[in-house]
């Protein structure tokens, strides 16, 4: 789903709430007209596009220039706030559709926090230790004036980690001697200040997108939605269906595309799921397909991983450390035959083109806008149930802005009670919007969460005075 989607589903939905009389009461229907066209206007605008180059010597003595981003949206929720994607994929127009689903993940999830998103072209593996600090430090140079714990607060993404994240504030910290630099990042490492459980965060957030679906909302319904669309019957036997195989036949088959930070984690919580069983069919990175329908030893692909910074891609690799698994080619995940498939890699995962080849019956995004927009349409009328990217991955902005308020309180929580906060905050946000998406108003889920997004800018956008 790119810039040009986004901004149509804005669009789109704004049209909707102008004929919405119960929410943002104004005088007459012409002043409501009004006060909605202004905020699409502002709200489908980005406040600050800064590209830079960041100039790197290599090791080997050549000199590169490579480009760097830092795009923020909106600030009417709170400070600017989004990750620092390392990627040779990273572009202008990716890195502001990033930051507007920051906006709108923030504003969906009630956060203090506007949109932001920052990126470096480059494919992080082919650089040096050496190479990746300095470019992480000139980043943070050429930015400077425009990051900051009141004004806009960066965290790690794609190709970025905690130690990346930790160079970052050292650099912050000497630019701005003698100032509160803490909470100028986070998913810093626990040493430096940062939250226990940021790295899983994400992951686990995403798994519980789903299971708080099947577990606990979907059994306190006590009867079918009237639905005017066949879509929603379809759905409600979709879940009726896996809710059952959960319940009796079990287990329920999973497969992840990415094993990094929230791919390795979604699938680790799916592999160890104490409530249900569940089995891991199938897991991919950028450079191979692991599939076993017996059950993946996610584990084992855990620890392998960690040393090695990929999944095993050969016999060789696979009967070394003793796991069962047949190799397939990264793209060959998209069409597996499973229950639930969670998206945690790149983009645009799913379009027009391969819609038609999913089989999966739940779809969660974890990654960012792997499904266009009309592969949501098609697979919903295909009673499909598909959960977006800004309600189903902000498990790690929950936790961000518990961190950064630690930082302002320096008070330490602990990992229990971190994630124990962002699973209750993230099951509020899922049964508001599962309420309306299943029991309310026809559209895709897509669309619900970016109406309840966009209903809290606006009003806020209105009572700041903004709407003229
Ligand atoms: P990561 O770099 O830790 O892991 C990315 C994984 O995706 C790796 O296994 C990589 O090999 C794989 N991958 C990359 N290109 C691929 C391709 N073409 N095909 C298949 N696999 C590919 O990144 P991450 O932090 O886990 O982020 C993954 C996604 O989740 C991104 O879309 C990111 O924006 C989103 N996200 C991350 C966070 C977070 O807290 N880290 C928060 C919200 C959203």
């Amino acid at each position: 789903m790119d810039r040009s989607q986004t901004k149509e589903l804005i669009e789109n939905v704004m049209k909707e709430l102008k004929e919405q009389g119960e929410f943002l009461p104004l005088d007459s229907s012409k002043e409501r007209e009004k006060v909605l066209e202004s905020a699409g206007e502002i709200l489908k605008t980005t406040d600050k596009i800064i590209k830079s180059y960041i100039r790197v010597s290599r090791e080997g003595g050549a000199i590169e220039r490579i480009p760097a981003y830092r795009v923020q949206h909106n600030n009417i929720s709170g400070f600017y706030k989004g990750g620092i994607r390392f990627s040779e994929d990273v572009s202008e127009s990716e890195v502001e559709n990033l930051a507007i689903l920051m906006t709108l993940k923030n504003a969906l999830h009630g956060l203090p926090f506007g949109g932001a998103k920052g990126g470096v072209d480059i494919d992080p593996r082919n650089y040096t230790e050496r190479e990746l600090n300095l470019i992480s430090k000139k980043y943070v140079q050429r930015f400077a004036l425009n990051l900051g714990p009141t004004q806009d607060i960066p965290a790690p993404d794609l190709g970025t980690d905690e130690r990346i994240i930790d160079w970052m504030v050292g650099e912050y910290k000497t630019i701005h001697p003698g100032q509160a630099y803490s909470g100028s990042f986070t998913g810093k490492s626990v040493e430096n200040s940062g939250a226990q459980g940021r790295r899983e965060s994400t992951g686990i957030g995403t798994f519980l997108s789903y299971l708080y679906m099947l577990n606990e909302w979907f059994p306190q319904q006590k009867q079918r939605p009237k639905s005017k669309t066949g879509a929603r019957h379809l759905q409600w036997d979709t879940l009726e269906k896996l809710h059952t195989k959960f319940n009796e036949a079990g287990p329920i088959d999973v497969a992840v595309q990415g094993f990094g930070n929230v791919g390795g984690v979604a699938a680790l919580e799916a592999y160890s799921s104490s409530v249900a069983k569940h089995r891991v069919t199938a897991v991919s990175d950028q450079f191979v397909t692991l599939v076993n329908h017996n059950g993946l030893n996610v584990e084992k692909l855990t620890a392998y991983t960690k040393k090695n910074n990929r999944l095993p891609n050969t016999k060789e690799r696979l009967l070394d450390w003793k796991i069962e698994a047949d190799i397939k080619s990264p793209i060959d995940i998209i069409q597996m035959d499973t229950d639930v498939m969670i998206f945690a890699a790149i983009a645009d995962q799913v379009t027009k083109e391969n819609m038609k080849d999913v089989k999966a019956d739940i779809l969660v995004e974890g990654a960012n806008a792997p499904v266009s927009v009309e592969a949501d349409l098609y697979l919903q009328d295909q009673g499909k149930v598909i959960i977006p990217d800004i309600l189903a991955n902000a498990g790690g902005v929950h936790v961000s802005y518990l961190e950064w308020k630690q930082s302002r309180v320096t008070e330490m929580y602990s990992k229990e009670e971190i994630l124990q906060e962002m699973g209750n905050q993230m099951k509020d946000t899922l049964k508001r919007v599962y309420d309306e998406y299943f029991l309310s108003k026809e559209h895709t889920m897509r669309f619900t969460c970016y109406s309840l997004a966009l209903r809290r800018l606006t009003s806020l956008l209105h009572k700041h005075g903004k709407l003229f």
